[in-house]
């Protein structure tokens, strides 16, 4: 196949996938069906196409485009194998109830019910039952691993790890060694603010799992903060100040859309990139919708932002790291007193006290992270077979609180997607840092930044997260200490 031919082909696969995971996340279709999309598509994946891509990316090091579309090829041969098993698992999630008060309660319902529950007895019993359904899907879960693993050694590769370091030039164990000098480092502040955000959760602490983080996280006495009204007009007032309203990026999609099969959750969706990004959101209001509508709307600025003449490589793939780090930035708005303040006319004293609460859930999840990352090292290295308790136990020594073993294998993200996260935190202190020294401390009301990260979102996912520290903002690489101060400064 000519190599235009490829990318071209690629792209529309890579937009009709796109677009399916739209139409169900948006509520416009109810059933994901990803298969027939892979089937009219198989030529781009078919092992002998693969194996060509390994061994572009080989003859021609230097050349990020070959590992780009090398990484998509052997990523969607992956899924392709496994397809059956991930809509298998999918479709199950969709259509399980948890019986609850006398009431079927859609499986995907339950953690909006849980979080809500005051009664710390009734919290357990209800993530005890959403258990009990998780569980049923474990034996595919496990088969889908075990899957990923042989098909990475039949196409050469020593693991799946090694697959996902090589087509990602990553090293993953050296990574993971890095972050634990921020676990270590954080480890008495963790123990302390568990504690000390545990109150509300009226449980003693012997018995405290990973329900009763759920409901703390909740945090409903932060809402009225932040009203479902102001959402969307602040997101629109926030890139205007940055010289780039709504009206300057027509690619941007904003779907607000009522819709009973609505993702709960903001997502998303970039189908055609930089001319068709869907933002799709449910705005009701309160912290967590806010932070996951900023989220999002980093991805969206990102994508839409993204040089149209660019390459299929450098627009789609590259490090998923690269776009969580915009992502990231502008979620850390809502964490920003001074934004807070200004924007939202929320009372300084509550900003700061929202910006430590914050700050818990961020160190919660940073910590999470880097102790799956240490976890599906081992699960990839050795397969799942009695994985469960290995997971409990590093999980559980990392967070302090009980972990069910019961999620070690819903619990994992496919190709390591957990390093990207830990590498876009590391590398979004480093980037606002950089903005606040060279713009000020409000450089999100600034026409210079918003120019500064429109030219980092031109070249799309070319340069990694690494290169970006070293090429852009001045530093030696990735330096995790600036994240290390940030959690630690309650
Ligand atoms: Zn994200």
């Amino acid at each position: 196949m000519a190599e235009s031919t490829f990318t071209e082909r690629a792209e529309e696969f890579y937009a009709k996938l796109m677009r399916e995971h739209y139409e169900v996340g948006a509520g416009l279709k109810a059933d994901l069906e990803i298969a027939p999309i892979y089937d009219s598509y198989a030529d781009l994946f078919s092992e002998p196409s693969v194996k060509q891509r390994i061994g572009s990316m080989r003859r021609d090091r230097a050349s990020k485009e070959a590992r780009h579309l090398a990484d998509f090829s052997v990523s969607s041969y992956i899924e392709n194998a496994t397809k059956e098993l991930t809509e298998a698992i999918t479709n199950a999630e969709l259509k399980a109830t948890v019986e609850w008060d006398a009431q079927q309660v859609p499986y995907q319902n339950v953690h909006s019910i849980l979080v809500r529950e005051p009664d710390y007895k009734r919290r357990h019993e209800l993530e005890h039952r959403r258990l009990a359904v998780t569980v049923k899907q474990n034996p595919e879960r496990s088969r889908r691993i075990i899957a990923q693993d042989d098909l990475a050694r039949g196409l050469g590769f020593a693991s799946y790890r090694s697959l996902v370091e090589e087509l990602r030039d990553w090293d993953l164990t050296q990574f993971s060694k890095a972050l634990d000098p921020l676990l270590a480092e954080t480890e008495d502040i963790f123990e302390d603010q568990l504690v000390k955000n545990l109150g509300n959760a009226r449980v003693p602490r012997g018995q405290v799992d990973t329900s009763d983080i759920a409901y703390v996280m909740r945090a409903p006495e932060y809402d009225p903060l932040f009203p479902g009204d102001r959402l969307v007009p602040l997101f629109e007032k926030t890139v205007t100040q940055m010289a780039m309203p709504l009206e300057s990026t027509p690619g941007l999609f904003l779907d607000t859309d009522k819709r009973p099969l609505k993702s709960p959750r903001a997502f998303c969706a970039p189908v055609r990139v930089p001319k068709e990004v869907y933002l799709v959101i449910k705005p009701v209001g309160g912290q967590d919708d806010y932070r996951a509508l900023f989220h999002e709307a980093g991805h969206a600025e990102h994508f839409t932002h993204i040089d149209p003449g660019l390459p299929f490589a450098f627009r789609y793939l590259g490090e998923e790291a690269v776009s969580e780090t915009f992502a990231f930035l502008f979620e850390h708005l809502t964490l920003n007193p001074r934004w807070l303040v200004d924007y939202l006319r929320v009372p300084l004293r509550d900003a700061e006290k929202y910006r430590r609460f914050g700050l818990f859930n961020k160190l919660w999840l940073v910590r999470r992270y880097a102790a799956k990352l240490r976890y599906e090292l081992l699960l990839h290295d050795q397969g799942p077979e009695g994985m469960d308790t290995a997971y409990r136990d590093i999980l559980g020594e990392i967070l302090h609180v009980a972990i069910p073993p019961e999620r070690y294998l819903d619990d994992v993200d496919d190709a390591f997607y957990v390093a990207a996260y830990l590498r876009a935190w590391i590398f979004e202190r480093q980037l606002e840092s950089f903005l606040e020294e060279h713009f000020g401390e409000g450089w999100y009301e600034s026409r210079d930044a918003g120019g500064f990260l429109r030219s980092l979102w031109a070249i799309g996912m070319r340069d990694s997260v690494a290169e970006l520290a070293r090429t852009r903002v001045g530093a030696q690489g990735l330096d995790i200490q600036p994240l290390v101060a940030e959690l630690a400064d309650f």
